[in-house]
């Protein structure tokens, strides 16, 4: 049993050389952090997914055996922020105490914008995972990645053994392929954030379709905590936007019905 790693020890551990900094920058950004989200909710924009309190939604049930903990409003007029009792894995706040929480800023002579950074106070609870979690997480995207680059498990075993080990268990990340169409990825679907295409509907590199997205295996919803080892993986944009948050197994049922609506026999071999 290894000892579990800092998110602080990451970049050292996954052996990538500056040639390849853009995919050591997307595996932390996307294994530690929260998506971003700029919308009129409470959630904070690429949120450590361990750091903050996760919020719960009207209807959902909090995490079982966690703490609820209070909002503050920090600061007076203008200067208005919002900060917690406690921080950090094993919190949550509801989304109405968010939404009274406001109120009272505006209340204080605050001009109070849902979409304001300092307004906003958690994570979705469906993507909090704990840092240990989190960085297992990388170290498996990390493996997967140099099998991308053409590595073998072999190399990979001798200059970044800590990275082996993390995937040791999990059959389905030691082949470099996209988990729903099976196909290998490819080193140019680790596309840099910065290239544009001449594309008029998809201005960005990273909105086409064979572009390599973090895929979870078994979707993430409130009431589990699916940001863990084993079920995060590299997959296509094209398979992740098909799958949404069906899953791959639901999609395949629904892509063999689809297929034999259309009069196409389907035979599992
Ligand atoms: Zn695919």
């Amino acid at each position: 049993m290894q000892a579990s790693r800092k998110a602080s020890e990451l970049r050292s551990l996954m052996g990538f050389t500056a040639e390849h900094s853009h995919i050591e920058q997307k595996i932390v950004r996307d294994a530690l952090n929260t998506r971003g989200d700029n919308t009129l909710n409470p959630y904070k924009n690429r949120g450590l997914r361990w750091q903050w309190p996760v919020v719960v939604l009207p209807g959902d049930e909090p995490p079982k055996d966690w703490e609820k903990v209070k909002i503050i409003i920090e600061g007076s007029g203008k200067k208005h922020a919002f900060s917690t009792t406690k921080r950090g894995y094993g919190y949550y706040i509801t989304y109405d105490e968010w939404l009274s929480a406001l109120e009272k800023a505006k209340k204080g002579g605050d001009n109070v914008k849902e979409n304001v950074g300092r307004f906003k106070i958690g994570i979705p609870y469906d993507q909090a995972a704990s840092e240990q979690n989190c960085v297992a997480v990388a170290m498996t995207l990390a493996y997967q990645a140099h099998r991308i680059l053409g590595r073998t498990a072999e190399e990979i075993k001798l200059f970044a053994p800590e990275l082996w080990r993390a995937v040791e268990k999990f059959s389905l990340l030691q082949e470099p392929k996209c988990p729903f169409c099976m196909e290998k990825l490819t080193e140019d679907g680790f596309v840099k954030e910065a290239e544009d295409t001449s594309d008029v509907f998809y201005k960005r590199k990273e909105a086409e379709d064979k572009v390599i997205q973090l895929f979870h295996v078994e979707p993430l919803k409130p009431g589990g905590f699916m940001h863990r080892p084993g079920n995060v993986t590299w997959g296509h944009r094209r398979c992740n936007v098909t799958i949404g948050t069906h899953g791959i197994g639901e999609t395949i049922d629904w892509f063999a019905r689809v297929l034999q609506n259309r009069c196409y026999n389907v035979i599992r071999t």
